[in-house]
């Protein structure tokens, strides 16, 4: 059994700390000072993702991603999640389910989002959707060999630059048929309702859309008239993985930045890291590291290897959920270390305090993943989770 990780990931990771240090860390103030960047950073910004090969991580090289497995793409996104202010989403991830479009689709659709020439959001909640989908109101109706859509979508993260929408509606108002449709933005009937403001400073906004009987071809519909949920399942697995190491990667950068100034900042003529209460809190934030990392590079690598897809499904919930709420209790350790200076929002662990709070709650609740775990248990025991295989 060897757990090495391979020279040619080492140096892939630290592309990516290089990348999300140089690139990333010094737009930080100025997207939380002024609440957004200004385009022509934006613009800068993409260019620099791709010079760097950041962009479509997640995808084929023949479709003009950087063909990295999930274990390469967990290094990355590690790296990347150090970085406060969503910075890590300017290193677009096209949704996973355009790999299942058409020949058409995949030209017009994910080859020139993998490229950064066009950029995609997914949206799925809704007012009265959220944790159960099955409540979605955003109908397609079938007419003359067309669908009409109509509806409203709720935080369409990266709304505001994608150039078109991967919307989840229920074909005829049937909840049965949940079914994807590629939604070009600029088609009569879409508008933007409102551009809420969140806790955190994103690189990107999370508008509200409406939809009022915008008429698709049968070509804009994405695998299945009722496949929806199977595409948008394979999507979670990946967003959960995802999320997993941006937030291992936070609670990294707070750890450090913590320990540092306990090293240096004296109280009562000593190290502040020289009291117990202190020292201990670093400890259980390097113990809480060190566990959420190891799980979370081993499911990337099961999956790699071929794990049963039931499984992969089992196991991102239990990584998703262990690796957001450990972040938010080392970045809440490694605020009380820092004081008051942890409470200034130009102290990078203040912002990702608040940053990190969303990931107990999107692409899935902390709640809903223990529903899936407990659901798993329920049917196949605690093997997934108790056992190695
Ligand atoms: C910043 C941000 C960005 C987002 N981006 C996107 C996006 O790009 N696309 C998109 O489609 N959505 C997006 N979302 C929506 C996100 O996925 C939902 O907020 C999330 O799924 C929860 O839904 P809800 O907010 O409606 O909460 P609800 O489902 O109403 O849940 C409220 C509370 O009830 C609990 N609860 C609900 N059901 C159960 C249950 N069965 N058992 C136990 N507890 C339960 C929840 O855990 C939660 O604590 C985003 C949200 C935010 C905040």
């Amino acid at each position: 059994m060897d757990l090495t990780i391979p020279k040619p990931d080492l140096e892939l990771k630290a592309r990516a700390r290089r990348f999300a240090e140089t690139v990333l860390f010094p737009l930080e103030e100025e997207l939380e000072l002024n609440g957004h960047l200004p385009d022509a950073t934006k613009a800068k910004l993409k260019q620099a993702v791709v010079d760097h090969g950041f962009n479509a991580i997640n995808h084929a090289r023949e479709h003009g991603g950087q063909g990295l497995s999930i274990f390469q793409q967990t290094l990355v996104n590690e790296e990347l999640g150090k970085a406060t202010g969503g910075l890590w989403a300017a290193a677009w991830h096209p949704a996973v389910a355009l790999k299942h479009g058409t020949a058409e689709q995949i030209r017009d659709y994910l080859v020139p989002s993998c490229q950064g020439r066009r950029r995609s959001a997914f949206a799925i909640t809704e007012e009265g959707a959220g944790s159960d989908p099955r409540r979605v109101r955003t109908r397609a109706d079938r007419r003359d060999g067309r669908y009409y859509l109509s509806g409203e979508k709720w935080f369409v993260t990266s709304g505001d630059v994608a150039d078109y929408l991967i919307v989840h509606a229920h074909v005829d108002g049937d909840p049965d048929k949940p079914t994807l449709f590629l939604v070009d933005k600029d088609l009569p009937g879409i508008s933007v309702k409102r551009i809420p403001k969140f806790m955190h400073n994103y690189v990107f906004e999370h508008p509200e859309f409406v939809f009022e009987n915008v008429a698709l071809g049968e070509d804009k519909v994405l695998g299945r008239v009722g496949g929806g949920f199977e595409l948008t399942k394979d999507w979670f697995v990946e967003a959960r993985l995802q999320i997993a190491a941006n937030c291992l990667g936070a609670a990294i950068r707070a750890a450090e930045v913590a320990n540092k100034y306990a090293a240096e900042r004296v109280q009562f003529d000593r190290p502040i890291r020289d009291f117990q209460a202190i020292e201990f809190m670093i400890a259980d934030m390097a113990v809480e590291i060190m566990a959420a990392k190891s799980v979370i590079y081993r499911v990337a690598w099961e999956i790699d290897q071929g794990l049963d897809r039931k499984l992969v499904h089992a196991r991102a919930s239990a990584v998703k959920l262990y690796a957001s709420e450990m972040a938010g209790r080392v970045v809440d350790r490694a605020l009380q270390v820092l004081g008051g200076r942890g409470y200034m929002r130009e102290n990078p662990v203040e912002r990702l305090y608040r940053d990190i709070r969303v990931d107990r709650i999107w692409e899935g609740t902390s709640e809903i993943q223990r529903a899936i775990i407990g659901g798993q248990i329920k049917k196949r025991g605690l093997g997934p989770y108790v056992d190695w295989a």
